[in-house]
């Protein structure tokens, strides 16, 4: 199974459009694919629809009230903050933190926020209070795992105190042995944190050479980028994934795509090893999505195309992928294999 298009060669305007109208068909579905299709627009420049599509998500009026109003919000302020609106989305960003949200994707939009456009000491501010919020104090040296999304937290806090020429406190060594343990998971050798985090961009900002200040400020910036990318937008690079009954199914159906699925257990293997390719040529928010025949005749219908045209799957697996249903790859430390055999990853699809 092919992963779908890399983000960066997408017409991001065409796909804000066709989320939009996939929201239309799965209103269920609707804040996942409007937030997909504001992020498209962002990255298209066409901020001021995206502005449009997150007071829609908002408003009282709207069919259903959102899942994640602080995220939306959170991610409008950034937003507005990028077109010159930077008193409202202070004020927005006041707002957030002030409601102190359980979950770390609004908390990571808003310091990051802050940090872009300079404010360190706001960001670190905002940085530590998010994870007093959602880490336990011990657990910087209990040895146990943080919780994933908590990472762009830990990250963040550590390069804005590096920025700020802070020592290292208990929180930037669990940043430290977190990144470890992440590039070691996905086979990488890891850059240590210190040195991505390099306070010599500290000095770079005093140094005569203007070359010196624009690549910190270009590599600062990259990663920045990177962070928000693989938190929400524009969706997880997902691959497709059919259980033994689905697929023996589909392909009785559709005997047409037969050359894309061998056998079942080429199939799972192809899944691994795309997902690990990707993995080490740096792609992030990596995902599987499970498909079932119903809704992929469902979806040809909807595209107008017939089920048996093998160009229809990746697109089919991207939009199961924008609808929100893509589970996380790798699987988290210690959990079953994506494959549903029962077995742990590590022992399954995850082994060498
Ligand atoms: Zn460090
Ligand atoms: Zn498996």
């Amino acid at each position: 199974m092919r992963p779908d298009t890399p983000a960066d060669h997408v017409d991001h305007i065409a796909e804000a459009e066709r989320l939009e109208r996939t929201a239309g068909l799965y209103p269920e579905d609707a804040e996942h694919l409007l937030l997909q299709a504001a992020a498209h627009l962002e990255l298209a420049d066409a901020r001021d629809r995206a502005t449009t599509l997150y007071d829609r998500l908002i408003s009282p009026s709207a069919p259903h009230p959102p899942e994640n109003p602080t995220l939306i919000r959170a991610l409008k302020a950034a937003n507005l903050w990028e077109y010159g609106h930077e008193a409202e989305a202070r004020a927005i960003i006041e707002g957030v933190r002030g409601t102190a949200p359980a979950d770390a994707a609004p908390w990571v939009i808003v310091a990051e926020a802050l940090e872009a456009h300079d404010e360190l000491d706001q960001a670190h501010e905002t940085f530590t209070q998010a994870l007093t919020a959602l880490l336990p104090s011990t657990s910087a040296d209990a040895g146990a795992e943080p919780p994933y999304p908590t990472h762009p937290l830990l990250f963040g806090r550590h390069r804005v105190r590096r920025l700020l020429g802070a020592e290292h406190d208990a929180w930037d060594g669990l940043a430290d042995r977190v990144h470890r343990s992440r590039a070691a998971a996905a086979g990488r050798t890891p850059v240590p944190l210190d040195e991505l985090h390099d306070p010599k961009r500290v000095w770079a900002l005093g140094s005569e050479n203007p070359a010196d200040l624009r690549a910190e400020i270009a590599r600062l910036q990259a990663e920045l980028g990177s962070y928000r990318e693989a938190l929400s937008r524009p969706f997880p690079v997902a691959v497709l994934h059919w259980p033994a009954t689905e697929l023996t199914e589909l392909l009785t159906a559709y005997p047409s795509l037969s050359t894309e699925y061998p056998s079942h257990e080429t199939h799972l293997a192809t899944i691994e090893s795309s997902l690990r390719e990707l993995s080490t040529s740096g792609t992030p928010n990596l995902g599987i999505v499970t498909g079932t025949v119903p809704s992929y005749e469902a979806f040809a219908a909807s595209e107008g195309a017939s089920p048996g045209d093998s160009s229809l799957l990746p697109l089919y697996a991207t939009t199961l992928a924008a609808r929100g249903r893509a589970a996380g790859w790798p699987p988290e430390v210690g959990g079953g294999c994506w494959c549903g055999s029962g077995r742990a990853y590590g022992d399954c699809h995850g082994g060498e």
